[in-house]
This record gives C-alpha cells, structure tokens and sequence, in this order.
C-alpha cells in the first residue's frame, strides 16, 4: 500500500508540535489529553478510521506506516520521542477499532447497543482498550456474558487454557450448559444454584454471589470451581476460581477435627455423628444396626508396668488391628475414650457382630503384645455388644448404653470375653 500522504501528515503533526515555543517533552510523559494528543486522535480519525483503512490485516496497517516513517525522517531525539507516542497511541486507538469492528461483525451490527452510548467517545475507546488488555490478561478464567441473550461474548486466555473451550465451542449460555455440564442430574442442580445465585443478586443489586461447580472441560476432565459474577450493566462477568485445592485443604482439616491424634482413626465426635446417621438409616430402611464396644482389660496396670510411652504404642497398635479387621466399607472403627473404641457395624445383625467380635479378638491375640499383669501374660480386650434390628424399639442413647453393659457383663466374666446385650 503506498502510504506517501499519510506519512507526510504524520511527519507535519510531529514537526508542528515539537517546534512550537509552547511545547515541553512533558506533553508527552503527562498523563493527560494534550493538545498535541487530540490532534494525533483527529488524525487518526480522519486518516485510518473514515478511510476504512483497518481491520484484520497482518502486520497490522499502523506498525507498517509508522516502520516507514522511522526509515525517512527525524533526526532530533524530541522529534523521535514524539513520533514514538504517536505511534503508541494509533496503536491503542487501532485496536479499540478493530475490537468494535470485530464485535459489529460478530452481532450483526448490533453489538455497539451492548456498550452503553459513552464508549462511544473516542477517548473512552481509548479507555476500553486498556480494559480489554486488562480482560485478556487476569489470571483466572473469565467469561462475559451478555445477560439479555445470554451470548457468550468474549472469554479470556486464561478461560480457554483451563477448560479449553473458544467462544466458538461455548457461543452462547445454552451451550456452555450443555458442555460444562454434561450430565442432566449434576445440570440442573449447577443452572438451580446458579439461577438462585442470579435471582439473589437482582433482588439484592449486588454482585452474583460465589458457589462451587464441578465443570467438565473440553478433554472430558473436570474441575472444582468457584464461580461468581459482576454486573456490569446489560452484561455480565462470570468469574472462576480453582476450588480443588481449598477443598482438598478444607477435606484434610475436617479429617482433622474427625480424627484422635493418638491411634489416627476417628474420634469420639465423628463417632456421634455417624451413629446418628446409621441409626436413622437403620430405622427409615428396618434394617439391623449392630455395635460392639471394645475395652482393653487391666490397661491401668500396663501403664504402670511398661510407662506411658509403652501405653501410648500399644493404643495405636490396637486400634489399628482393630480397623484392619473390620474390612467392610461400610463398617466404622472409633476411638471412645481413654482405651475403649467402638466399631458400628451397618446391616449387621446379632450373629455378624459376634462373627466380627471373634475377629478383633483374635486378631489382638496375634499382636501378642506381652502383658504381665494379665492372667494369660499377655494384652486382652473385653466386649459388649448390641444390635438393633426391625422389631427393636430404641434411640441411640439406649442403643449404647445396651452395649455398654454387656462390656460391663464381660468383664464381670473375668475379662478376654465377649457379651451380647439382653435384647
Ligand atoms: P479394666 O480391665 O477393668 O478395663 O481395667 P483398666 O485398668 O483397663 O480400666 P481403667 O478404666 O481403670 O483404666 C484405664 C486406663 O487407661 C487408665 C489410663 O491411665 C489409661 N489410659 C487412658 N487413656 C490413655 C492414653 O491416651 N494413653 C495411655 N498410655 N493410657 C491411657
Ligand atoms: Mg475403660
Ligand atoms: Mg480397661
């Protein structure tokens, strides 16, 4: 393309401006719309923006004409100076215009009702090109979503890299739906939360508030996000945020308060928890509800034979048999207290529960840890068990205290026992 006029009138504006007596290299660094700026804008507008003289073209119209332009003339480092921020602003304004060109093609020349009549302006173009750099660089996955028709306008970098979709794979919010989503169940839960989400915001004039979604993405893996959204007018900014390792982190603190620092199984409280559970289970489906209460015999004396430390070992040695033993998933081992533990066997009646109580005995035989103040010389732990099937009325109160005085009963036997309960 021959660029003689143009690069003349660039050469005129920059030489006009840098040899007028009022002109200070401050114009240039100054943060604000100069004089010389404007006429550089109304240049461009008369030069590039009326003469069509733009969009989709490599390399890009302004690179070419200022390249030209820096090969003929200007010795003077003001002049240079000068012509280089002329050149660095076309090139904003270049791009604000190919932005607006690219979304009119894109919508069919309605696009421009999206913006609000201010962007018009041509400083405000300006200004939104900053905003689409801005957009093109946040580091988290970002989408925006015209909230009348729910096309997906523009996503970001960092969208396409995460979940690997183009605005041309997810053009609209149907679509995303459907393929961030595949499955119709977890769908129509993820659009309720997020309608719900939405409705909240509308009512409150607030931001869409964050909820975790599991997004499928376009290699078929999926990922936990975070996803909120700001409004921004007739649009909207769906933002996400990587959840999978809050979660994990939120999972390992739960685990955390769930589990006995001694032996690393479950505590007391998880135990509560899930007897609660099962024992609604058990009643809504009558199904039976077994549970074994488990006390090492002469554990006192252990402690002031061996020490404490030796006490401690042997705790998490125990209870680590005893989950080992209890195999079904299902199944549940706790610590109680001190050295009593529980096992909460589901779907598991009288004679299970026994089966199972033989096991753990056994089981602690095999540890053979040497005990001097028991009759067999060695560790020995005592049993009571309680089951609760169809026919039994209970609450969980009872159903441990049941339990609770078999333990008592077995060791009235003379410890290394297991009891059933009465009922
Ligand atoms: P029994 O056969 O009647 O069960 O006698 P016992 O000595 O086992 O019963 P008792 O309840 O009198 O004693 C339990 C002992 O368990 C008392 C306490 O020192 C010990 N103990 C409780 N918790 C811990 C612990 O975390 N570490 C250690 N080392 N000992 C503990
Ligand atoms: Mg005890
Ligand atoms: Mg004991």
């Amino acid at each position: 393309m021959n660029y003689a006029y143009q690069i003349n009138e660039i050469k005129s504006l920059v030489e006009h401006y840098t040899l007028k007596s009022s002109f200070s290299p401050n114009d240039l660094s100054a943060n604000t719309n100069t004089e010389f700026k404007k006429a550089a804008y109304h240049l461009f507008y008369e030069l590039i923006k009326l003469k069509s003289l733009r969009i989709y073209q490599e390399p890009n119209h302004i690179t070419e004409l200022f390249g030209l332009i820096k090969q003929s003339s200007f010795q003077d480092r003001i002049e240079k100076k000068a012509l280089a921020h002329v050149e660095y602003w076309w090139l904003e304004w270049y791009f604000a215009l190919e932005m607006d060109e690219k979304i009119n093609t894109e919508k069919n020349n309605t696009a421009m009702s999206y913006l609000s009549q201010s962007t018009q302006h041509p400083m405000r173009k300006h200004e939104l090109s900053h905003y689409a750099k801005l957009f093109a660089a946040l580091p988290m996955p970002v989408c925006n979503v015209c909230a009348r028709t729910g096309d997906i306008l523009r996503v970001n970098q960092r969208f396409v890299d995460v979940f690997g979709y183009t605005v041309k794979d997810v053009p609209n919010l149907n679509i995303w739906w459907q393929k961030a989503y595949p499955d119709i169940k977890y769908r129509e839960f993820a659009k309720t939360l997020w309608d719900n989400s939405l409705q909240l915001a509308l009512k409150n004039n607030n931001d869409i508030p964050a909820n975790n979604y599991r997004v499928s993405c376009k290699n078929g893996s999926q990922v936990m996000m975070e996803v909120s959204g700001i409004d921004i007018g007739e649009e909207f900014l769906a933002v996400f945020k990587d959840a999978t390792e809050r979660l994990q982190a939120e999972d390992i603190l739960r685990d955390m308060a769930f589990l006995d620092a001694l032996t690393k199984i479950a505590n007391r409280r998880r135990f509560d928890e899930k007897l609660t559970h099962e024992f609604e289970r058990a009643k809504a489906y009558e199904g039976s509800l077994s549970l074994i209460i488990l006390d090492i015999d002469h554990f006192k004396e252990f402690n002031d034979l061996y020490g404490h430390v030796a006490g401690d070992t042997c705790l998490y040695d125990v209870a680590q048999k005893i989950a080992s033993t209890v195999s079904r998933p299902e199944d549940f081992v706790a610590r109680y207290g001190g050295e009593e533990f529980i096992v909460l066997l589901p779907q598991t009646d009288k004679q299970g529960a026994l089966f199972i109580a033989e096991q753990i005995q056994k089981a602690i035989e095999n540890l053979a840890i040497a005990h001097e103040g028991s009759f067999t010389g060695f560790l020995s732990v005592s049993m009571g068990i309680n089951t609760i099937d169809k026919c039994t009325a209970s609450d969980e109160l009872n159903f441990i205290k049941a339990a609770d005085s078999a333990l008592y009963y077995a060791k009235r036997q003379g410890r290394n026992c297991i009891a059933l309960s009465a009922n």
